[in-house]
């Protein structure tokens, strides 16, 4: 499709991005720019059952429902001591959580905002960002690569939906800070014992953080969390990934005899924010904004939260309210001083190995707030 000029141009096709589209579609002229699908397979990741409630804002339960994710009933973890801590979602009064098909939760995103009225450039990727000023208008005059060539694009407002990339926040001069090297390498599994089915399982270990979910009764993924410069064993491929998890308690006993059914993944996994988050003409929301430390458990739903809370903040300021984009900025430092203090919270708990570099690590955030500036 040839792409020509919009209200507001949303920069990446990941859950954020689709909703926010979709939620702006409906009163102006939205466009969405990214790859339909992932070049790797994504980890499936959990979703909590508070999801519920905005999917239902979204006018998309339904279809959620019938896609049929697998239910996580329980968490089963060994954090902070040697003994197997188990939550059931019994005690959540939103009840049972997810554990995702990405693909299809994902397309489903997709699907329903190209469905509302967005207008989509296949495949099409930012690579030029300019902001023009005249005495009339202003409006951004966006580079993007398409499969038949160069092309460009303006827009009133732009939305970096680009997940950690955080590809327009770094080409209007904010920063994305980040605050650790964490990385996670992950593999699936088949064959896998029948004692945790149903279960997610986190189990944390001298250099990082085990996560497993089962995906069907026999078959589950498997992930390590840990720094990229540590030198802990670093997996080269999934029969290595089992033979570190060897020494867990939690993790071993769900893949005993297991066998691995495809190759090794390693994604980024650090912490990440953007200062500021919003400014002149643009925001970011999901990943952009703020990319959680996996132990959080609340990257989708906060780019589920932040697209829906973002698409009204564009809108007001379409319409004539000034300061609503500079107050976006407000409304995420708002969440990640909560994300923050949460997070030292859970690696506070974790007190059996104080000379673990992973570890001390993650305890000295609780009296350091240092970050890495990560544009370069
Ligand atoms: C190892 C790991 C485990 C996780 N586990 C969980 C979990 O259990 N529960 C949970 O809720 N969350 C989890 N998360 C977080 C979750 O994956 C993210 O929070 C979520 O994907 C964010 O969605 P998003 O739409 O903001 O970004 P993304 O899903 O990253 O989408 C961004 C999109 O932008 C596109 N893009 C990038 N640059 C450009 C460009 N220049 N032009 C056009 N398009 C571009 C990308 O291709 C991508 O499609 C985990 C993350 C990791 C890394």
């Amino acid at each position: 499709m040839q792409l020509k000029d919009f209200d507001v141009l949303v920069v990446g096709t990941g859950p954020s991005g689709s909703v926010l589209a979709k939620e702006l579609a409906r009163h102006c002229r939205v466009g969405l720019i990214g790859r339909p699908t992932q070049s790797c397979r994504r980890i499936g990741e959990s979703l909590p059952a508070a999801a519920r409630r905005i999917l239902t804002d979204l006018r998309m339960w339904e279809e959620f429902e019938a896609a049929g994710h697998r239910r996580s009933w329980f968490r089963r973890s060994v954090w902070g001591g040697p003994d197997v801590f188990e939550r059931d979602s019994i005690l959540d009064p939103d009840g049972a959580g997810w554990h995702l098909d990405r693909d299809r939760f994902d397309s489903m995103l997709f699907d329903s905002a190209l469905s509302s009225g967005v207008e989509y450039g296949d495949s099409a990727w930012l690579r030029r960002l300019h902001y023009c000023e005249g005495d009339k208008s202003r409006r951004w005059r966006c580079e993007v690569e398409t499969a038949s060539g160069l092309q460009v694009i303006y827009s009133r407002v732009i939305v970096d939906a680009s997940g950690r990339s955080a590809s327009v926040v770094r080409r209007v001069g904010a920063r994305a800070k980040r605050r650790s090297k964490m990385v996670c390498f992950y593999a699936w599994f088949d064959e896998c014992t029948q004692e945790h089915i149903g279960a997610t399982l986190i189990e944390s270990a001298p250099y990082g953080w085990w996560y497993s979910a089962d995906v069907s009764n026999s078959s589950c993924v498997v992930a390590w969390h840990t720094d990229s410069d540590l030198d802990c064993g670093r997996p080269r491929n999934a029969r290595q990934l089992l033979d570190l998890a060897r020494d867990t308690r939690l993790i071993s006993s769900r893949i005993s005899g297991c066998v691995a059914s495809g190759a090794l993944h390693v994604a980024p996994a650090h912490e990440q924010w953007a200062t500021p988050a919003s400014g002149l003409d643009w925001l970011a929301v999901g990943d952009a904004c703020l990319a959680f430390d996996p132990l959080a458990s609340q990257g989708l739903l906060h780019a589920l939260v932040t697209a829906q809370e973002a698409a009204a903040s564009v809108l007001a300021y379409i319409r004539g309210t000034k300061e609503s984009l500079a107050d976006w900025d407000s409304r995420v430092q708002v969440i990640l001083a909560a994300y923050l203090l949460q997070r030292c919270h859970f690696y506070a708990l974790e007190r059996r190995w104080p000379d673990a570099v992973f570890w001390t690590r993650r305890h000295k955030f609780e009296v350091l707030e240092s970050a890495i500036d990560d544009n370069d």
